[in-house]
């Protein structure tokens, strides 16, 4: 099309072809569309429960009031996908005792330095008590610290879902490759299928009507793994990107599937992710790592088959083989309802100590650390929406 004079080029017009723009996905006008969309399609008499498994995804709904779009009869169920709440308080111990191994160095991501262990302590408290704790931004950067401290153990607190494994798998080859000895890996890889088909054999306690299936994870995994939630557990699953969008597009999707008595892996978020996935990052995932018979989960307890261990040709890469690890069973603080949240039968303003006792600056339990934790999404983002404003009817 020819522009007017003077008028200045579309944004997207700017840009290399085929490269979506985020601003597109948050367009308050198409927003506001496919909202009246959902509004025509619900049935009045009807209740949709749908869980968003992500974190990024719940981010997305409180920091966009995404359910203040949404009819009263759709509900939005907060689920399990937060990398850094689902860790149990005994890895976080566990972390903890390697800092302050003699010699060491643990490198991990900021989340994880403020995350609660037991007795009020944390990385971040240990590192003031004079443990060795650094900040990374990658696992990169974790191999790097080893190279630039050959003197030094750098033991590195691996965490995430399938989205972050493979960067992990990078750095253990790599430090295979350069033969380096004082670099090791915490591995605390977790999967997302297990965890969904977890949530989904706690039966009908939470009457969910289909998934919001995770974005960048899938791009990894791809569609398929997720055929179970449909063919096993008759529940329908949209594969959806993190913008408000995606995110307003998806649950259209869910609805009509239910309306339509389907039950279907649809993809709504088909520009990065397809049914095979990414399959380098499948097979490096595969060589370096392979499936822990059982793992404890924050919230669900011991899921089998859930998450990773190194590999023995890799053996010499792995923390847990190299340093002692208490490797106890630790209970949540007795006030934190994280356990609850992360099932999805709590939400965050449930807990008595949210925004009390509880808050970023001091949080109690790890939902509320995390950007992706629902409580500190909440009370970023939701806290006051409830608030009467004086003067307001
Ligand atoms: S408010 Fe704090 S203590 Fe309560 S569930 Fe959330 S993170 Fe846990």
């Amino acid at each position: 099309m020819k522009k007017k004079q003077g008028q200045r080029p579309r944004q997207h017009e700017e840009q290399p072809m085929g490269i979506p723009y985020v601003d597109e996905f948050r367009d308050g006008r198409l927003a506001r569309k496919i909202a009246a969309a959902i509004a025509a399609a619900v049935r009045p008499a009807r209740q949709y429960r749908f869980m968003e498994f992500c974190g990024g995804h719940t981010h997305a709904i409180y920091r966009y009031g995404l359910e203040d779009l949404l009819p009263a009869n759709i509900q939005m169920i907060h689920g399990p996908g937060c990398p850094v709440c689902v860790l149990p308080m005994g890895r976080i111990d566990d972390a903890i005792a390697l800092a302050r191994t003699p010699g060491v160095i643990l490198a991990s991501y900021a989340d994880m330095l403020r995350v609660p262990g037991s007795n009020g302590t944390s990385l971040m408290k240990a590192r003031a008590a004079g443990a060795d704790v650094r900040m990374v931004y990658s696992a990169s950067d974790a191999l790097q610290l080893a190279v630039a401290h050959p003197d030094r153990q750098v033991v590195f607190f691996a965490i995430g879902f399938e989205t972050t494994t493979p960067p992990t798998a990078v750095v253990i080859r790599e430090a295979a490759r350069l033969d380096l000895d004082n670099f090791s890996v915490f591995c605390n890889h977790v999967l997302t299928p297990p965890a969904m088909r977890a949530i989904l054999e706690t039966g009908d306690e939470l009457g969910l009507d289909g998934f919001v299936g995770p974005s960048h994870v899938s791009a990894v995994i791809g569609t398929r793994p997720y055929d179970f939630v449909a063919a096993d557990y008759r529940r329908p699953v949209v594969i959806s990107g993190f913008e408000p969008l995606d995110v307003l597009q998806s649950v259209l999707m869910l609805v009509r599937q239910v309306n339509d008595g389907r039950v279907e892996v649809e993809n709504e978020f088909s520009r990065a992710v397809d049914a095979e996935g990414n399959r380098k990052a499948q097979a490096l995932m595969t060589e370096l790592f392979e499936l822990r018979p059982s793992f404890e989960w924050r919230g669900l307890g011991q899921i089998p088959a859930s998450a990773l261990r190194i590999r023995a040709a890799y053996a010499a890469f792995d923390a847990e083989q190299r340093f002692p690890v208490p490797a106890q069973a630790v209970p949540d603080h007795k006030a934190c309802e994280c356990g609850a949240i992360l099932r999805g039968v709590k939400r965050p303003r449930d807990c008595k100590v949210f925004g009390t006792a509880c808050t970023p600056d001091q949080p109690i339990g790890a939902c509320m650390v995390s950007s992706e934790g629902a409580c500190a999404a909440y009370y970023n983002y939701g806290r006051f929406k409830d608030v009467a404003v004086a003067g307001q009817a």
